[in-house]
């Protein structure tokens, strides 16, 4: 299954930069074919856990089409502030394009290209930091999470919304059968591009357990790290906060 687990560094990090630029205009649509709408769910769990309030500054890592970003914002009103990063281009301008369309931008979000292990934001700038599917792409998810803890603010939460393990027994063999088969053939037949999808389905297999990336977080610093299951473990919700 794990044909990738021998790439180095730079091939994984070419690798995820072609999957999503090859992606990047067809992502929404994408994402709501594979998972049936259900991430719709999962990123609406994430809003309603944000400890985030008016005049709020929020940075969402890996912000791809904005999702989390505009989500967020209806929490901050018009005196809040949202940062996007994404480490590549084309999806961050799918991004920013959307945060013009809802009105965010200008005033109320920031659009700034940087790689999630390389932060480009001062020490203690934010209240809330997210990531939504994404840490799983970094190729060093230590670096990730030590930098979400070095730009957040004393008392700032982090937050991270990413597949994990079907705690199901029956779930685990539906779900194995449904993402090794069918994700890679709906991602041929909408995008024309298998191996992109086939790459995604990988780098969730790749990616620890609940258990194992809450103990990466605490040991990031994280004080107060718990993680609930969604539709059964096919996706965690990790927070943690910065004392
Ligand atoms: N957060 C969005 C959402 O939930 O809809 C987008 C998620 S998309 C599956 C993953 C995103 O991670 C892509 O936009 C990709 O460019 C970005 N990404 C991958 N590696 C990254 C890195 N090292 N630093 C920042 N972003 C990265």
């Amino acid at each position: 299954h794990f044909g990738y687990e021998t790439v180095s560094g730079a091939e994984k990090v070419q690798r995820v930069m072609g999957v999503f630029s090859s992606v990047a205009s067809q992502y929404d649509i994408m994402n709501d074919l594979m998972s049936g709408g259900m991430h719709r769910l999962w990123k609406r769990r994430l809003f309603s856990v944000a400890a985030i309030g008016a005049g709020s500054r929020v940075l969402d890592v890996a912000a791809g089409s904005g999702d989390i970003a505009i989500g967020l914002s209806k929490k901050m009103g018009p005196s809040g502030r949202v940062v996007l990063t994404d480490l590549n281009g084309p999806m961050l301008a799918e991004g920013a394009r959307r945060v013009i369309d809802v009105g965010l931008l200008p005033g109320r979000a920031d659009c700034i290209q940087s790689d999630g292990t390389k932060l480009a934001f001062a020490d203690n700038s934010f209240d809330c930091v997210t990531i939504a599917f994404g840490i799983r792409n970094f190729l060093d998810i230590e670096a990730g999470l030590a930098e979400f803890y070095r730009v957040l603010k004393p008392g700032g939460q982090f937050i991270c919304l990413e597949f994990s393990r079907p705690v199901l027994p029956l779930l685990d063999v539906i779900y194995d059968a449904y993402s090794f088969n069918m994700i890679p053939l709906i991602g041929e037949k909408v995008t024309g591009d298998r191996d992109s999808y086939q790459y995604l389905v990988e780098s969730i297999r790749r990616f620890p357990d609940q258990e194992r990336f809450a103990k990466l977080i605490r040991g990031a610093g994280f004080e107060m790290v718990k993680y609930e299951n969604m539709t059964g473990g096919i996706v965690a919700l990790h927070r943690g906060y910065k004392i």
